[in-house]
């Protein structure tokens, strides 16, 4: 049956009576129902005005059920990373450790002695919470200096850098190289920070070469520190000259001045255990002779989004008295993750098992190969009959500026259209698989579809296919 002019339209009352929308009242709610019952029906009204016939009382309770569903969907919603980057800021870079989501959820659930001293019932500091453990995993560098040691967090590790200069360095100089004035995805360049900051950018030496002597001649009476920042998402290779931390710590320290470490990424352990390549590690900046080192929580690390700021107790304790520390710092769910991420540094033996990034990261490219086998058929399928699904070795990025030039041996389901414009054709698979429940997020480039199947759980791989699955007969 279908309506055709307006009287006969049902009322919001009448929708929400029939037996076929009770169930998605008791879901959503009675209120969100009506909302949808009426933006239903002043669509339908729309349509019989311009003449058109108006759906019947059956589809309209269907189609607001269904903008009652879609109104109930998360904003943040999970979708497959299949673009070959595994630390990929746009999709929110690593993936917690159960550990950390276990102790995110009873943070998040029950009062928790958060700034709270449970030995002497006084006030505590926050920073309490993982400053033991991250002295515990960085203690063997310090050498002597362990003792000397504190760590605080804030936000992310831009906050980090802006803290630490604002603290240190502002009205005064900071000695930085021409080829550390980096800017990371999301428009985080260290001059801006610099100004932000208050300091002084001193820059040194040219893009390619600095020298030692060029870190000692631009010392002066204003100078408050010398400064390197990790060369995160570039490399400058050929005639290149870079002066090592340990150099340029002897030259702050034979002026009295503290040496900063902005690292970026920092993994906390040694890649070559897991023969990824060589990731620089807060452990190497400190013993090399680093005051201050800064890094990211959600980088290499593996845990919630943050910036740790460790390194000498003065300068920590100066840090944490600068009021714009208060408007960075942390919250109790995300101290309650970064403290079991920390924890499980203590087993090294099984990290690689228990945080889901490092597990990505050390995945095999045979083991990702037979995974494209499997589900070669199901996305050939999916793509159309003209579509031509292969299997190619792909090279995964680490991200997140980490490691710029290194590649990790992947694989990748890969769908061109033969013929001469298959940028169309591409263009609807791709937001076809956007589409999807869980969206699938690959990359075209070359004429080709690729999905890198390195960040797809093998534990996913099942509801991967039934969503390709259910979308084809939809
Ligand atoms: C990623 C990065 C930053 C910014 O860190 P966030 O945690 O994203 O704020 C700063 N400096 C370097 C060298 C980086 O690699």
């Amino acid at each position: 049956m279908t309506q055709t002019n307006l009287a006969q339209l049902p009322s919001v009352d009448r929708l929400l009576a029939l037996p076929s929308i009770a169930d998605a009242i008791v879901r959503h709610g009675r209120q969100p129902l009506t909302d949808c019952a009426r933006a239903e029906l002043a669509a339908a009204r729309e349509l019989v005005r311009a003449g058109h016939l108006a759906p019947d009382v059956e589809a309209l309770a269907a189609a607001a059920v269904a903008r009652a569903e879609r109104l109930a969907q998360p904003n943040l919603r999970p979708v497959f990373n299949l673009t070959g980057t595994v630390l990929h800021t746009n999709l929110g870079r690593a993936l917690l450790a159960p550990e950390a989501i276990a102790a995110m959820a009873v943070a998040a659930a029950a009062p928790c002695a958060l700034e709270y001293d449970l030995a002497d019932g006084g006030r505590g500091d926050r920073d309490a919470l993982v400053e033991p453990l991250l002295a515990e995993i960085l203690a063997a560098a310090m050498g002597e200096r362990a003792n000397d040691f504190a760590a605080t967090v804030v936000n992310n590790n831009a906050a980090a850098v802006l803290l630490a200069l604002d603290t240190l360095a502002k009205g005064k100089e900071a000695v930085v190289s021409r080829g550390e004035l980096v800017e990371i995805g999301g428009a985080f360049r260290v001059p801006d920070i610099m100004r932000r900051a208050g300091a002084k950018l001193v820059e040194i030496g040219t893009t390619n070469r600095t020298h030692a002597k060029d870190y000692a001649d631009a010392i002066t009476a204003k100078t408050a520190l010398l400064m390197k920042v990790h060369a995160s998402n570039y490399a400058v290779v050929g005639f290149t000259k870079t002066v090592d931390e340990a150099e340029v710590a002897a030259i702050a320290h034979a002026h009295g001045l503290p040496f900063m470490v902005d690292l970026g990424s920092g993994t906390l352990t040694d890649f070559a255990r897991w023969r990824l390549p060589q990731e620089p590690t807060p452990q190497d900046s400190l013993a090399a002779g680093a005051d201050l080192v800064t890094f990211s929580g959600d980088k290499l690390l593996g845990g919630p989004q943050a910036g740790i700021l460790v390194g000498r107790r003065e300068l920590i304790a100066k840090i944490k008295k600068n009021p714009l520390k208060r408007a960075l710092r942390v919250g109790k769910v995300t101290l309650a993750a970064l403290e079991a991420t920390l924890r499980l540094y203590r087993d090294p033996d099984r990290l690689a098992q228990r945080l889901p990034t490092l597990r990505l990261l050390t995945r095999g490219e045979h083991d990702i190969a037979a995974q494209a086998e499997r589900l070669c058929p199901a996305l050939a399928d999916f793509a159309g009959a003209d579509a031509e699904v292969s299997i190619e070795p792909a090279m995964s990025q680490i991200g997140s500026g980490a490691l710029p030039v290194e590649r990790l041996a992947s694989a990748a389901l890969v769908v061109r259209y033969p013929g001469k414009r298959p940028g169309k054709r591409l263009a609807a698979l791709e937001a076809r698989l956007r589409g999807l429940p869980q969206p699938v997020v690959g990359r075209i480039a070359e004429d080709a579809l690729r999905l890198d199947l390195r960040c797809l759980d093998p534990a996913d791989e099942a509801r991967f296919v039934a969503q390709l699955r259910a979308e084809e007969e939809s």
